[in-house]
């Protein structure tokens, strides 16, 4: 595997090309210019490997997929508009009328939406199984499965699934493996090289880091990727733009830097929440505390910021006080930029539903970002003293 720095600080890049500039070029144009009638029939057959019109290739996307790639350890690697465009089309490319999808359950929304609204009219099925026990997807297998869908870990109670056991067993049936990577990023998880076949991530999160920026990420088998840019991906027509391009390829450049610091402030926001009487329990996979603690670590190497912790409250408003008397974390959705988010799961219910007795109504999802950890402790605490005002 190729050196991590080299991955970020050189890898795809052709500074001779472009006056030896340190940035590369952001190169923003349509379509692609031919001196002779053979060259352009030569692109017309090989869309893949010839400059002809930025739905396609793109120089400066190019430079972006071959980090990408090479951070996933695959082959090859397409970058799409969206997290959402990249689940899209890894998903319609391995189905069709009649095939079941073997699926971990509650995956990201927008996955779910496809499975449920978008794949019925197409006679796919999906059965949703609980992915901690690699059984449940052995039991779930049809004969006219195709694919096995994972989300590893989810991003909010951070549910595994063995990735190396599930991928042998698709393996074994000839299916087709996908997996949401974007808890990990490849930094930290390198699904591919588990035996996964195609794996995804919404760059929207860790890689872009600046919440300035929305894309995914699609990694697998060249002769996968091929065929899925020669169609879904260009029928699809929701490929990354050149600018966007670019500011994936400068938020590489400090990724390993970033994680590390997040990784750090988040251990000593952990113990913090754990000491705090308000607290009930923290999830984190790699806190010694989660189920799946000895999974976690054969098959991730980090796991950054997302971290949810159940507060102890009596009712919605409680949670709603904490959430709204915090100063510097944001209340927002999505996560791995610079700054620090709040997202309490009483938000996505009507408050009369909201029911104490049921841990997952009381928890709140934390990311922490670049702040000082003092900071966000210091915030923390300005939450917990206005919760217990009320009482
Ligand atoms: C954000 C997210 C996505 C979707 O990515 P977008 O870039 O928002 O389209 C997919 N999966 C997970 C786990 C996410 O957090």
């Amino acid at each position: 595997m190729d050196e991590l720095s080299f991955i970020l600080n050189e890898m795809g890049e052709h500074r001779d090309e472009y006056f030896r500039a340190v940035a590369p070029p952001i190169v923003q144009t349509s379509n692609f210019a031919f001196s002779n009638v053979a060259d352009l029939r030569k692109s017309f057959e090989d869309e893949y490997s010839t400059w002809l019109y930025s739905r396609g290739l793109n120089p400066t996307v190019e430079i972006l997929r071959k980090k990408l790639a090479a951070l996933d350890g695959a082959e090859d690697c397409l970058v799409f508009n969206s997290g959402a465009a990249a689940i899209f089309a890894a998903v319609l490319a391995n189905v069709k009328s009649g095939d079941h999808i073997v699926s971990v359950k509650n995956p990201y929304t927008w996955a779910m939406k496809m499975f449920e609204v978008i794949l019925p009219r197409f006679q796919v099925s999906v059965t949703y199984v609980d992915g901690t026990d690699t059984d449940h997807f052995a039991r779930a297998l049809q004969p006219n499965t195709t694919l096995i869908y994972l989300e590893s870990p989810n991003s909010w109670f951070y549910d595994l699934q063995d990735l190396r056991a599930v991928a042998a067993l698709a393996k074994k049936h000839g299916i087709v493996t996908i997996i949401d990577n974007s808890y990990c990023t490849p930094l930290y998880q390198k699904p591919i090289t588990m035996g996964i076949d195609l794996a995804l991530q919404s760059a929207t999160k860790y890689i872009s880091g600046h919440s300035d920026t929305v894309a995914g990420v699609l990694s697998g088998s060249r002769a996968m990727i091929e065929r899925i840019f020669n169609s879904e991906y260009m029928n699809i027509g929701s490929g990354i733009q050149p600018f966007n391009a670019w500011l994936l390829i400068r938020g590489l450049r400090t990724l390993p830097a970033r994680l590390e610091r997040i990784t750090r402030t988040t251990a000593e926001v952990i113990r913090f929440l754990q000491n705090h009487p308000r607290v009930d329990q923290v999830i984190f996979p790699l806190d010694p505390s989660f189920p799946q603690y000895e999974l976690a670590q054969s098959q991730m190497t980090g796991a950054c910021g997302l971290v949810t912790f159940y507060l102890k409250a009596e009712n919605c408003a409680t949670i709603e006080t904490f959430c709204n008397s915090l100063k510097h974390i944001l209340m927002a959705v999505s996560w791995g930029g610079y700054e620090s988010l709040i997202l309490p799961k009483c938000a996505g219910m009507p408050p009369e539903s909201f029911d104490p007795a049921n841990p997952a109504h009381r928890s709140l999802r934390l990311y922490v970002g670049l702040e000082d950890p003092d900071y966000l402790l210091t915030d923390l605490s300005r939450g917990f003293e206005a919760i217990n005002d009320l009482s």
